[in-house]
């Protein structure tokens, strides 16, 4: 296949698209700001989720990466009033690729550097998304007990107490046991005072019976609500009022723009409609990421060259010429014209640096196939998202 390996000229007059966001500024605090992730690819470490545009309010996250590397669990960190603290989800524990000792360590080190809890100061209420091994588990409980830090509750759903119970718990650890009990989509089933507004659990059963939600009311405005999924998104019940961003038990936090402008998109675009729809897509080009179009050439007697061209404005209306419609606004600036030959490489593959200035930048494609009777193609309006 051919590989075009850069996006060309024109593209630094964009490098002042992205705005970078506000950095934290305690030093010795290893977390980055989940804004900077790009997307869900996972990542280890420690994030700060803001939940306002300023940054000045949010809270943290570790990854815990499995052992085989093939998921990260969240182990969600906020300050509760009276200097408590609220952690959703364990880790994977003894099965992660850290090891139950350095999981802990980094979640200690965030209550300490990032959060300003004093060493072993912080009481902590923990609270299962769910009953699987990686949300919960005493192993979580006791490195953190070993590193000064004290439980007031371990707060899990009824549905899921079967697997709970079969763990191995101390008998310490299990009189520290909260089983709640509900069924009721949308219904509060135990509540947190926090800094950053009230923190209230729903179910949502689907995964597992014992599937609980976080949902914070953000300053406890219950029109701008931020949910945890306690398990995977699905289930019975209908999403609560008032949600503006949902996360995911797993996975890397990923933050859209607030206006939605920086989402990948690829939409066609044909004027008049004439063109053949021979410019195809079944994509959107990201940051970091490769996007593959397609110039299909089938039906067209005596084809030998496939041109992508991309400009970075559109004429609209197009002009007509004796080959179709041309769509792309010249003035504009070509940034990016390559050549195939339809036998061998229909698909040409465009790779997008992992740079963030690139959110946002749009440009137009149209296809061109020579050879026979010159035939445009339709055009493409790309966006480069994350
Ligand atoms: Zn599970």
């Amino acid at each position: 296949m051919k590989r075009v390996s850069k996006w060309i000229a024109g593209l630094s007059i964009f490098a002042t698209a992205g705005t970078a966001p506000a950095q934290q500024t305690d030093v010795a605090c290893q977390a980055t700001n989940a804004r900077l992730n790009l997307n869900r690819d996972l990542k280890p470490g420690t994030d700060f989720v803001p939940i306002l545009p300023d940054d000045s309010l949010g809270f943290h996250v570790s990854y815990s990466v499995k052992s085989d590397n093939s998921f990260t669990v969240g182990i969600f960190i906020l300050p509760l009033e009276n200097n408590e603290v609220l952690i959703f989800g364990a880790g994977y524990a003894e099965n992660s690729m850290q090891g139950k000792e350095a999981e802990a360590a980094v979640v200690d080190a965030t209550l300490r550097d990032c959060m300003g809890y004093g060493p072993g100061m912080s009481t902590i209420h923990l609270v299962a998304p769910h009953g699987h091994q990686d949300h919960i588990n005493p192993s979580f409980v006791q490195e953190m007990v070993d590193l000064g830090h004290s439980f007031a509750e371990i707060v899990y759903h009824k549905g899921d107490a079967v697997w709970i119970d079969q763990m191995d718990w101390t008998p310490d650890q299990r009189s520290l046991f909260n089983e709640i009990d509900g069924s009721i989509c949308g219904s509060n089933l135990i509540q947190f005072a926090s800094p950053l507004g009230k923190i209230w659990f729903t179910p949502r059963s689907g995964h597992t019976e014992g599937s609980l939600d976080l949902i914070l009311d953000i300053e406890n405005d219950a029109t701008n609500r931020l949910l945890i999924r306690g398990s995977v998104a699905g289930g019975q019940c209908p999403p609560v009022p008032g949600l503006q961003l949902s996360l995911d038990a797993h996975g890397t936090v990923f933050l859209p723009p607030e206006d939605g402008s920086f989402r990948a998109r690829a939409e066609v675009v044909n004027g008049a409609g004439i063109n053949r729809l021979c410019l195809i897509t079944d994509s959107a080009p990201r940051v970091g990421g490769s996007w593959n179009t397609m110039i299909d050439a089938q039906g067209h007697a005596g084809a030998y060259g496939l041109v992508l061209i991309g400009y970075t404005a559109v004429l609209s209306p197009g002009l007509q010429i004796p080959y179709g419609e041309f769509l792309l606004d010249t003035r504009g600036g070509t940034f990016l014209m390559c050549l195939s030959q339809p036998a061998s490489t229909p698909t040409f593959i465009l790779n997008v640096p992992a740079d963030p200035n690139y959110l946002g930048f749009e440009a137009w494609f149209q296809g061109l196939i020579l050879g026979g009777t010159t035939e445009l193609c339709n055009g493409l309006h790309v966006q480069i998202g994350a």
